[in-house]
């Protein structure tokens, strides 16, 4: 299995660590090319317009639409954005999952923070019986989801944080900046 981590912006670097932590083969993906050959694809967080103005620069809007339709994706925070259909603001979006985003949703006094969650799916596919410790940074809430996607995991006060569509993954929170791998494991239990 090799997995491809858009490498535009942001930090991807700690998603491929991971990755290898998880013996899985990995590549950075700047140019439609660099898609050949993966099972899947992670965006990373960092700015969801940088990315978004990246990625129509280097023709990668309709290679990762087209990526998407076969491939599991896996988009946090900034990449959850980018993944959206709407974010009631222009930017480029890749528009490939039916939620509906608010950036920097959770203000500025506490624009940073961290807390435990409890995600069934995540539970059920690891067989861990731990809440999942989040991270989230200037993160994104997920207003609404609508078609098929569906809800994965809320904060307390019951606003999205995760869902999912398919085999499209999209969090707010950085599973990446933690030592807890199984936010990566579940992407790679949606890849064929
Ligand atoms: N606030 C950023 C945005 O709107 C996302 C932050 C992140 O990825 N940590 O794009």
């Amino acid at each position: 299995m090799k997995i491809g981590v858009l490498a535009l912006q942001g930090d991807f670097a700690e998603h491929i660590k991971i990755l290898k932590q998880l013996n899985v083969e990995t590549a950075e993906v700047r140019l439609p090319e660099h898609l050949k050959g993966l099972d899947g694809l992670i965006i990373p967080g960092g700015e969801s317009t940088t990315i978004g103005k990246l990625a129509a620069a280097y023709h990668l809007m309709e290679p990762l639409r087209e990526f998407g339709q076969r491939h599991a994706i896996w988009g946090t925070c900034a990449g959850a954005i980018f993944l959206s259909k709407d974010v009631s603001r222009d930017q480029p979006l890749l528009g490939m999952m039916d939620i509906k985003v608010q950036r920097n949703a959770f203000g500025r006094q506490i624009d940073s923070f961290e807390t435990d969650l409890d995600i069934p799916e995540l539970k059920q596919a690891t067989g861990s019986k731990e809440d999942y410790h989040a991270v989230f940074i200037r993160a994104p809430i997920i207003e609404s989801v609508s078609g098929d996607a569906k809800v994965l995991a809320k904060v307390d006060d019951g606003r999205i944080v995760a869902a999912q569509q398919g085999h499209l993954l999209a969090t707010s929170f950085h599973p990446e900046l933690t030592n807890d791998t199984r936010f990566h494991e579940y992407f790679l239990s949606l890849v064929d």
